[in-house]
């Protein structure tokens, strides 16, 4: 059993004794810790938890009334009673405006068992009232989760957010870096109007315990919307928030959701962005919003960041005030906008590209390609990572190697940058060779042959460009190792005729890069 604790401030050290022996005598239970000043007792109501203070109301430093005023936020709920020599009824009315729970005169508290009666008395009001407190606030809790929470999937609504953001939590949470996904079920409409509304729900349940399963500490979800749901993703960068929505895209994409005896297929399309891009709130939502409604426009199941978002702005701006064709003037035009690109996009969308470019040209002349179709190849080498831009920053300047996940990312440029060059108003084949770029000359292609050509010279000479170049995992390597290492991929990854070709250039260094 917990002993009973006792707080006693008494400076009559014979009342102190007599008083200490009213409570302890018979009773092991009870321990009396008895000091002689307001001072005192404040200090020990400060160091420990008391279950009842007695106060002598006429101490040397100060009035029992005016000393409960004072410690009021240090007593934590421990009832407090007044007992006093003087039985007025001032100094009673007092003691209890003051928060003693009772006044006893100190001819009563040395009456029989009467001060042990009356301390239990008032320790059992005071417990019963916490244990109301505690009730009370338990239900409030409780009301105020189920208010910002979705009532058929479980996440958080939007009030959650809301309150967040009031309280200030995740601006204060912003130097740890975060990111915001929206993620939105496409052709939602469809599913509920061909399996019923019922089934819809239960899709909406499934995909909301499929993110929630994939949350990690720090993170939230909430249901935004019909069939839209926000992630707080407490990742360090936006390379990381795209792997993770990739991965959770994907396992939506792959697994089943039953309706009856049937699969339904289900595919998201998904936006990003990472802090700190934009503030807390509701340009944060914004952003959001419009690179989940880019990957929509760009043919939904599939990601946008809000970098895509930007450089999507400036290529409609391009397409409306900037130089008129050719093609090649919009896409230099956009590698020169400012405030879009990262300074490691800018060195691989424009210092690379241009080495490219003229390493295409001089493989084609020693190839005797027909000058027509070495101008299309030459272009695409040019913008063959014009994709690169809207490849993560942090990703593009990572020191440590690529990891698994961070592959396909790095590899989604070739498919960004064919449709980038597409809009910009090149023709098929720049694209197409752009789309094609990173095949290994092994694999089968689905285009034709003019392409196929294209896309191995820019293959060769994007390696050989590559390999020469500094990057931040690794050190630049000599124009004869490069040309070692084609050697070795000849006829797996690169096209023999090009390697062969390759061998009978200038090193590197000494090819002209002409002013764009
Ligand atoms: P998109 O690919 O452009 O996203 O097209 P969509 O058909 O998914 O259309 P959209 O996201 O604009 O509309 C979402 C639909 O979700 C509209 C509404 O019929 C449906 N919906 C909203 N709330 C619920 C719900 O609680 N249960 C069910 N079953 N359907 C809902
Ligand atoms: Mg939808």
């Amino acid at each position: 059993m917990q002993p009973v604790r006792i707080l006693l401030v008494e400076d009559d050290p014979a009342h102190q004794n007599l008083l200490k022996q009213a409570l302890v005598t018979n009773r092991p239970f009870v321990d009396v810790c008895v000091v002689s000043t307001g001072d005192e007792f404040r200090k020990a109501i400060q160091r420990q938890r008391f279950d009842c203070a007695l106060v002598d109301y006429k101490l040397p430093d100060i009035n029992g009334d005016e000393l409960l005023r004072a410690v009021e936020n240090d007593l934590h709920g421990c009832p407090a009673l007044v007992i006093s020599s003087s039985e007025t009824q001032q100094v009673a009315v007092s003691s209890i405006r003051s928060g003693s729970l009772d006044f006893i005169p100190k001819t009563e508290a040395l009456e029989g068992d009467m001060l042990w009666q009356r301390i239990q008395v008032a320790i059992r009001k005071t417990g019963k009232k916490r244990a109301e407190q505690r009730k009370i606030e338990r239900r409030q809790g409780q009301l105020a989760r189920l208010a910002e929470t979705d009532q058929l999937t479980g996440l958080y609504n939007r009030r959650y957010l809301d309150r967040q953001l009031q309280d200030g939590t995740y601006q204060r949470d912003r130097r740890r870096k975060m990111s915001c996904i929206m993620l939105d079920i496409d052709h939602f409409k469809e599913i509920n109007d061909i399996y019923g509304h019922a089934v819809g729900d239960t899709l909406l349940k499934d995909i909301a315990e499929t993110v929630r399963t994939s949350l990690s500490g720090g993170d939230a979800a909430l249901r935004w919307g019909g069939d839209e749901f926000l992630i707080l993703h407490s990742s360090t960068g936006l390379c990381e928030a795209w792997v993770w929505s990739r991965g959770l895209k994907n396992h939506i994409e792959h697994r089943s959701f039953r309706a009856g005896r049937k699969d339904i297929d289900v595919t998201v399309s998904v936006g990003i962005i990472n802090f700190p891009t934009t503030k807390m709130g509701q340009e944060m939502i914004d952003l959001t919003d419009q690179a989940m409604y880019l990957a929509k426009r760009q043919g939904r199941n599939r990601i946008c960041t809000w970098p895509m978002v930007a450089v999507e702005q400036a290529m409609v701006k391009i397409q409306r005030d900037g130089p008129d064709d050719p093609a090649r003037r919009r896409i230099e035009f956009l590698a020169s906008c400012d405030g879009i690109f990262g300074p490691t996009q800018k060195q691989q969308l424009w210092d690379h590209c241009k080495t490219v470019g003229a390493v295409v040209n001089k493989l084609g002349q020693v190839m005797d390609i027909p000058k027509k179709n070495l101008e299309t190849f030459q272009l695409a080498g040019l913008f063959h990572d014009l994709g690169k831009s809207v490849i993560p920053e942090d990703l593009l300047a990572q020191q440590a190697p690529l990891t698994k996940q961070q592959w396909p990312v790095i590899n989604s440029h070739s498919d960004f940058g064919a449709d980038m060059a597409l809009q910009l108003g090149t023709v098929r084949e720049v694209a197409a060779c752009i789309r094609d770029h990173h095949r290994p000359y092994s694999q089968a292609y689905a285009t034709d042959s003019f392409v196929r050509l294209g896309a191995r010279i820019i293959c060769a000479a994007d390696a050989l460009t590559a390999m020469t170049e500094e990057r931040p995992y690794r050190p630049a390597r000599s124009h004869e190792e490069a040309l070692a290492e084609l050697t070795r991929g000849s006829g797996a990854q690169f096209d023999p005729q090009v390697v062969a070709a390759a061998h009978t250039i200038e090193p590197l260094r000494s090819v002209k890069v002409k002013a764009a």
